[in-house]
């Protein structure tokens, strides 16, 4: 079926929406997400351009830095740069309401390096949801914090310890890991937070969401009583807002509208009667010209291998990434995929969280996720930096 004609089809499905009225007598499961919000039409007006009121040379930061932000192609601050750099730079507590894409990360790591390299005393703790997520801002904090000669150690599961028990001889003064290695390493008695003034918090709502609350709860116990403590995530949350006002001191709240997330992104849903013709249904999505790189979205590590070897034995160019994959084969999938080696990824969502590749043009939900949270993470992975991208559900007929 041409793209055209399956658009149409789309269309008509849309049409007949009085059955998504119907109340599902079904226990509450991914099902239980009303279709109709699969479907939203993209925007296709230009998102009127943020006037930030700073620019990076107006920031009390060091030229130093300022040359590495420069070098890194950073001109002009995000929002949520524009307005939480000078704050943090003043040691405030933060609650910074941004997914990824918005340039989250270089709000914290700038503020830190500032602070790390004026106070010889300070140490900075950030704690992510994923290894890709830690791995991602230590990438960032990597490139800005050249010159400085600050060490640093991440702390993330499936990779060597040996490696981190080494670098954490080094007397690091930043730390990046996910909260189960964090502790790992607080048990053995190889960390020590008593002298970690600074702590980001990264996805707090995905962390919390992935059952980390406990976890962090007790990391943030043993980092030091005066505290700058900063909060990311996508979703404020009764969850989130109550870790935050346990953890920080009269934080600030930013709240950065998330164009990126979804408005730009033209979403629809895909209607199947069984799992051959779902089956079907992707590969004519997927052999269109328009898709130039596609997350597929799959609920399980078992159906996303499933899916990975039968898009594979369709000829598609593809790779796969879960939890149950050892890191070195997850981040080898990822930087194919980043590269463009192959153009499709197969993944469930927890490791696909906070990914930041910038071109991907379509989302694809094979499976509908369990809270549309979920979903909302996921759309927005497509259609960043103001680009136009595409959603699309697939949604059993009996559910229409
Ligand atoms: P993040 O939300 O931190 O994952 O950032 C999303 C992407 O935007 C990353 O690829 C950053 O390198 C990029 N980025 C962040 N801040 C800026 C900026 N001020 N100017 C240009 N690119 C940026």
């Amino acid at each position: 079926m041409s793209y055209t004609r399956m658009r149409r089809s789309y269309g008509a499905q849309k049409s007949n929406r009085s059955n998504y009225r119907r109340k599902s007598s079904k226990p509450k499961s991914s099902a239980s997400i009303n279709p109709r919000r699969f479907i939203k039409v993209a925007k296709t007006e230009e998102v009127s351009e943020y006037q930030p009121t700073h620019m990076f040379n107006d920031f009390q930061i060091s030229d130093l830095l300022k040359t590495n932000l420069s070098r890194k192609g950073y001109k002009v601050p995000s929002p949520i740069q524009d307005q939480a750099i000078p704050l943090a730079l003043e040691s405030k507590d933060i609650i910074g309401i941004a997914s990824t894409g918005t340039g989250k990360t270089a709000a914290f790591i700038v503020p830190i390096i500032q602070k790390l390299s004026t106070q010889q005393s300070s140490a900075a703790l950030i704690i992510a949801p994923t290894r890709e997520l830690a791995q991602q801002i230590e990438t960032e904090f990597k490139e800005m914090a050249k010159g400085f000669g600050i060490r640093w150690a991440t702390l993330i599961g499936g990779s060597s310890m040996g490696y981190q028990l080494k670098d954490l001889r080094n007397n690091p003064r930043v730390i990046f890991g996910t909260p189960g290695r964090i502790q790992d390493h607080l048990k053995r008695g190889s960390l020590s937070l008593s002298k970690f003034n600074m702590v980001v918090l990264d996805e707090v709502d995905r962390m919390l969401d992935m059952g980390f609350i406990n976890d962090v709860t007790e990391i943030l116990k043993f980092t030091s009583g005066t505290r700058q403590s900063l909060f990311f995530s996508a979703t404020l949350g009764a969850k989130v807002q109550d870790l935050a006002m346990r953890f920080s001191n009269s934080p600030v709240t930013i709240s950065i509208k998330a164009s990126s997330t979804s408005e730009n992104v033209h979403q629809d849903i895909i209607g199947f009667g069984n799992s051959n013709e779902k089956i079907e249904k992707l590969h004519n999505l997927l052999i269109n010209q328009e898709v130039a790189k596609a997350i597929v979205f799959d609920e399980t590590q078992r159906n996303v291998d499933r899916l990975n070897q039968e898009l594979i034995d369709r000829g598609f160019s593809v790779e796969a990434i879960h939890g149950g994959k050892t890191q070195s084969k997850r981040q080898r999938a990822l930087k194919k995929f980043k590269d463009s080696e192959v153009n499709i990824l197969v993944a469930t969502d927890v490791a696909a969280r906070g990914l930041d590749v910038k071109d991907i043009t379509h989302v694809v939900n094979y499976s509908i996720p369990r809270e549309y949270d979920d979903y909302i993470h996921r759309v927005g992975r497509a259609g960043r930096a103001g680009k136009m991208g595409y959603a699309y559900t697939f949604v059993s007929s009996k559910d229409i």
